[in-house]
């Protein structure tokens, strides 16, 4: 498997290129160059499997077995995941009215990128264990990157992981997750402002490309395709546990609501919906609506600044992950992404072209079918997290490629 960057001009990598890079040469992301199209008897199989059964398989498709042989494939994936509380690791719980909630939180941390975080270190750590390599990696967090990240490299031989997280800014809980991990290889550090503020000096050190090479920096946020590859896997689970049954022509929809921040599973979900998973995706964002914006009106703009709300985890004024999703919902076009992008890099905004924003909202709840949905979504919500207070402003969207 080969992987192209999003903007068409850095040369392709195999897994372990793009693994070790974070963005590609030419500042695109990685995407593997094709889509494996799974036919009805590949979902049929798999409909059976366990979530780590799930993982598996994905990453056999994604990584090949060139690289990482099945028997080290399901060995490493068992190890990353022998920590997490539930013996299910992800587990679909059933609420009233055909609503349901993924539990990604069951990993050591309680975020759901424990889920990614330790295959994605499992698969570093193979690696740099063959090739007798060491690597740093540098992680800015308002918690739970931080925590996750640190978790599944703690110990690990050939790599070591510095964190920079706000001073006063993380809950309670992540800052001693972070602060109290005793292993030799973890260095944590508190800074003075906000979490704008921290990106800064990280974004400066990795735009020092031989600072980053001399010292072998690497970052391990969402950006990282092998995260993205993971998290493939929530969305596969959710539908085969969610589907009344796989004998129908066509498959059976199942929509799938997706809190959002960087988009990176929401990106997941947009390549599994390509290989054939028939899913609908709806993003759920908060007071930070960039995407939003972008479903509705095709309006990718940066707002002024990050609002902080509850959940600052989705507190995020660049979803980077949708040049992903941009790229596939243009036919895999690097060269008309690359044009979106720079110009989004240097004006920070950006009007979707009208094809692009079509696919981008193709099931609007602007129509009468929609409007049903959005009400049952937000009755559905309602019995998970109780009446609403405050005011639903705005009805949600929708982002996804047909
Ligand atoms: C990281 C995170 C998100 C955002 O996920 P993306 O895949 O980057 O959109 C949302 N909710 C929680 C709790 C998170 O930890």
């Amino acid at each position: 498997m080969w992987y192209v960057s999003t903007r068409g001009i850095a040369p392709r990598v195999n897994f372990e290129g793009a693994l070790f890079s974070g963005y590609a040469s030419d500042g695109g992301l990685f995407m593997p160059e094709e889509l494996p199209q799974l036919d009805k008897e590949t979902l049929s199989q798999w409909s059976t499997l366990s979530y780590p059964g799930l993982v598996k398989e994905l990453c056999t498709l994604f990584v090949g077995p060139e690289l990482i042989p099945r028997d080290d494939l399901d060995d490493l994936i068992d190890r990353a995941f022998s920590r997490f509380r539930h013996k299910e690791v992800v587990h679909l719980s059933r609420l009233r009215n055909g609503l349901n909630v993924l539990e990604l939180w069951h990993g050591v941390t309680y975020a759901f990128k424990d889920l990614s975080l330790c295959c994605t270190a499992q698969f570093l750590q193979y690696f740099l264990g063959k090739r007798e390599k060491h690597v740093t990696v540098v992680v800015g967090t308002s918690g739970d990157t931080g925590s996750a990240a640190i978790e599944s490299v703690q110990g690990a031989k050939n790599m070591d992981i510095i964190v920079l997280l706000p001073k006063g800014r993380c809950t309670k809980i992540q800052e001693l997750q972070m602060t109290t991990v005793l292993k030799e290889n973890v260095h944590v550090f508190e800074v003075e402002g906000n979490s704008d503020e921290l990106d800064e000096p990280i974004k400066a050190v990795f735009a020092d490309v031989a600072f980053v090479k001399k010292h072998h920096l690497m970052s391990l946020n969402s950006i990282n395709w092998s995260r993205v590859l993971v998290q493939m896997a929530h969305h596969f689970f959710a539908y085969f546990r969610c589907a009344p049954s796989l004998d129908s022509h066509p498959l059976p929809p199942v929509e799938v609501v997706v809190p959002t921040g960087a988009a990176g599973n929401l990106a997941a979900g947009c390549i599994a919906q390509k290989m054939g998973l028939p899913i609908r995706l709806v993003v759920a964002v908060n007071r930070n609506d960039i995407i939003h914006r972008t479903v509705r009106r095709g309006d990718f703009s940066l707002s002024e600044a990050v609002k902080p709300t509850l959940a600052s985890a989705m507190d995020m004024q660049v979803p980077y992950n949708m040049e992903r999703i941009f790229w596939l919902l243009s036919g895999s076009d690097s060269q008309a992404t690359r044009v979106l992008m720079e110009q989004f890099e240097r004006t920070q905004s950006l009007k979707l072209p009208k094809e692009l924003h079509s696919k981008v909202s193709y099931y609007p709840y602007t129509t009468e079918k929609g409007k049903g949905a959005a009400t049952q979504l937000t009755q559905g919500l309602e019995v998970c997290c109780g009446p609403r207070r405050g005011s639903v402003t705005d009805t949600p969207g929708t982002a996804s490629g047909r």
